[in-house]
């Protein structure tokens, strides 16, 4: 399963990117850096740039985490050209997408257990148990699985490079949860779709969920999408900067300031003098100078000590 990816995707229509996060927490230096690069690169593309908020997750949402990113991102002045997005109100496109997979024998339940997963295989990914052994009738408790096919998939990173996915890391992936949620993969790869979203700039720790995503888009014969994803921001441990590890707030004090740092580590080359600008001059200056080629494969060691 080799999906399309065309570089024509964003060139045939106009560029559409987006910054969906996750109401989990509040935004810290890292997402304002997957923020700003995908923002830039919408706008120096003469695209527009939209704002879904993921909230599929309800009980890892911290209340009036959704509020405060938005305010955030306007405090930095990164505004959205269109209304935002919720995932929450989306369920039944999830619903449609998870049926039309059904339809094309690419979905089936599945009951087993992390722990039962790991005793029998070794390691977390899943290996199809249920897709011989069927789940029994009586069974309350199930969630349903993406049949991958055991195929791979392979496209090419904006950033990144060429990529690739196969088995056992890319497995039949959760579609719709034994709690009734909807994964990831599946909402993300149809509300994209419905957005018209051609490019995606993130972090590199969603490169695997990529694959996944891609392996969505070629089964319910989607748009392609261009990826680029930008390098992880590590603290002084090695440990992602995220609310788990407690990478502070972004302080809304030194706005110009924290963006320019940010321009510096996205490998762009900002004059001195933006320091004093205000932040709309800097990023209308940012968005003209923007070179998406210039973004490294890594930060420099201790860029978030
Ligand atoms: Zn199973």
């Amino acid at each position: 399963m080799v999906p399309s990816r065309s570089a024509t995707a964003g060139s045939t229509s106009m560029y559409i990117g987006r910054f969906a996060p996750s109401p989990t927490g509040e935004l810290h230096f890292g997402s304002l850096l997957a923020a700003l690069a995908s923002y830039l690169d919408a706008k120096s593309n003469a695209g527009i740039w939209l704002l879904r908020i993921d909230d599929l997750d309800p009980p890892r949402e911290i209340p009036g985490a959704s509020s405060k990113i938005i305010s955030t991102l306007e405090t930095f002045g990164l505004l959205w050209d269109r209304e935002i997005v919720y995932q929450s109100q989306r369920y039944s496109h999830y619903q449609e997408a998870l049926a039309r997979l059904s339809a094309l024998a690419l979905t089936y339940p599945c009951n087993c257990s992390r722990k039962a997963i790991k005793a029998r295989s070794g390691h977390s990914h899943y290996d199809g148990h249920c897709l011989i052994h069927k789940v029994p009738h009586c069974s309350t408790k199930y969630c349903w699985r993406f049949n991958t096919q055991r195929h791979s998939i392979s496209w090419t990173d904006g950033i990144q490079g060429l990529q690739s996915l196969h088995y056992p890391q890319l497995a039949d992936f959760i579609l719709k949860r034994s709690d009734h949620l909807w994964a990831y993969q599946l909402a993300v790869a149809v509300d994209d779709q419905q957005m018209g979203i051609t490019d995606i700039v993130r972090g590199n720790d969603l490169l695997e969920e990529s694959a996944k995503q891609l392996a969505l888009i070629a089964a319910l014969n989607l748009q392609p999408i261009n990826f680029n994803h930008i390098p992880l921001a590590l603290n002084p441990q090695g440990q992602k900067l995220s609310k788990q590890n407690l990478a502070p707030a972004l302080s809304t004090q030194k706005i110009t300031s924290t963006l320019f740092r940010a321009l510096c580590l996205l490998g762009q080359t900002p004059d001195k003098a933006l320091l004093q600008a205000d932040k709309s001059e800097l990023l209308k200056q940012a968005t003209l100078d923007w070179n998406v080629n210039r973004i490294p494969l890594k930060y420099p060691d201790n860029s978030f000590s």
